[in-house]
């Protein structure tokens, strides 16, 4: 029987990616201990000036991670508190962090059934007084959408923050998501579509005084060393993930599109089978994540676990039903579209340098599990 063979299939391996650059990474970090580069340094340097141009955005601030990213982005747009800010309910808890550490308390709004991201429509209905910014999340790798954020933002006088952690290289109207925004957020976790060696983080913004706010900010706070303008963090990105990141960049592109690849292969093959399938509404798509929908997601995941695949679930509980806000006020209305990706969601590996034997193998592991009938078990 096909689950006895012993092809097994990781959620992600970056060891295909750790090959492609180990050999001019190895040497590199020999010259980064022999220059004590470890605290921002020249790589970080390096790295904001090469990411700065291939996101085109003016300024690139290298930060610890997407979450320091996403605490000082807000900081720099000046909401803190006594503010509510509109965030998806459905996304990683780091999107709510920053914010949250601000002093202002975050608006959950449902997300559109077709992509995940956040529903425009649903945060018209939660619009209240005190509102004074927007984070959209680039979700899975897809943009939100962006024109009806704007639109909405422009007629509320809202500020806009892109939680594009999930979604580096994803374009939207001819530009890189995260530049369109005053200010956007990036995560350089290993598993993102861009990965470091560690924690890592990025903001950028066109806008002058945003950057050098929020230069100082990562950096105790510092205008020159030991005068601290203003309340600071250390929120610096270490010289070796700089480095690596700035290796790893020239592939981002490449690595993207065997995500695309991998995503358009799923979908083909899956095409047929009761699976709410991803959909791209919103211009782009760079899948950091495949995600499928079905109420059988439970012993969906079983199955292909005794296949030895691994599998994701993003997010099981929503950031709405999360205990650590339970003081914050009962929504109006509930969150139904939340709820499916949480509970009906399942996510498939996808990564760089996966192999079409282990897309065909996830293929017939999930294909296996409708024809057998698991979905009527
Ligand atoms: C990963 C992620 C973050 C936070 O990034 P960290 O680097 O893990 O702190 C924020 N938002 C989203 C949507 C993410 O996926």
């Amino acid at each position: 029987m096909n689950m006895m063979t012993s092809l097994s299939v990781p959620f992600a391996d970056l060891s295909w990616q750790w090959n492609a650059v180990r050999g001019a990474v190895m040497p590199d970090i020999e010259r980064l201990f022999a220059a004590n580069a470890f605290c921002l340094g020249k790589w970080v340097t390096d790295f904001e000036r090469d990411v700065a141009g291939y996101l085109g955005a003016k300024h690139a601030v290298a930060v610890s991670s997407g979450s320091a990213a996403l605490h000082l982005a807000v900081l720099a747009a000046g909401i803190g508190p006594g503010d509510k800010v509109l965030v998806p309910s459905n996304t990683f808890i780091g999107t709510v962090w920053g914010l949250v550490y601000a002093g202002a308390t975050p608006v959950f709004c449902d997300v559109e059934d077709a992509t995940g991201t956040i529903d425009m429509a649903d945060a018209a209905l939660r619009m209240e007084p005190g509102v004074r910014a927007i984070i959209p999340v680039h979700l899975y790798g897809q943009p939100a959408d962006l024109t009806a954020v704007f639109d909405f933002a422009a007629r509320h006088g809202l500020i806009v923050i892109e939680d594009a952690a999930q979604a580096i290289g994803a374009r939207y109207d001819g530009r890189a998501v995260g530049t369109l925004a005053r200010l956007g957020c990036y995560s350089f976790y290993p598993g993102k579509n861009l990965g470091g060696a560690g924690e890592g983080g990025l903001v950028v913004t066109d806008n002058d005084a945003d950057a050098a706010a929020l230069r100082s900010m990562r950096n105790h706070g510092q205008s020159e060393r030991y005068l601290h303008e203003r309340i600071g963090f250390n929120y610096r990105m270490d010289g070796l993930q700089g480095l690596v990141l700035g290796h790893k960049l020239p592939h981002l592109d490449d690595w993207t599109n065997q995500r695309r690849a991998i995503a358009a292969h799923y979908s083909q093959a899956l095409r047929d089978l009761p699976l709410k399938l991803p959909q791209v509404v919103h211009q782009d798509h760079v899948y950091h994540l495949y995600v499928v929908r079905t109420p059988h997601s439970e012993s969906l995941h079983k199955h292909l676990r005794m296949w030895g695949i691994e599998t994701g679930r993003h997010y099981p509980v929503p950031l709405y039903r999360q205990p650590c806000f339970a003081q914050l006020p009962s929504p109006a209305h509930g969150f139904p579209v939340t709820e499916d990706f949480a509970t009906n969601g399942i996510s498939l590996p996808v990564f760089a340098g996966m192999s079409v034997v282990q897309q065909d193998r996830v293929i017939e592991a999930v294909r296996s599990f409708f024809e057998a009938g698991g979905a009527h078990g």
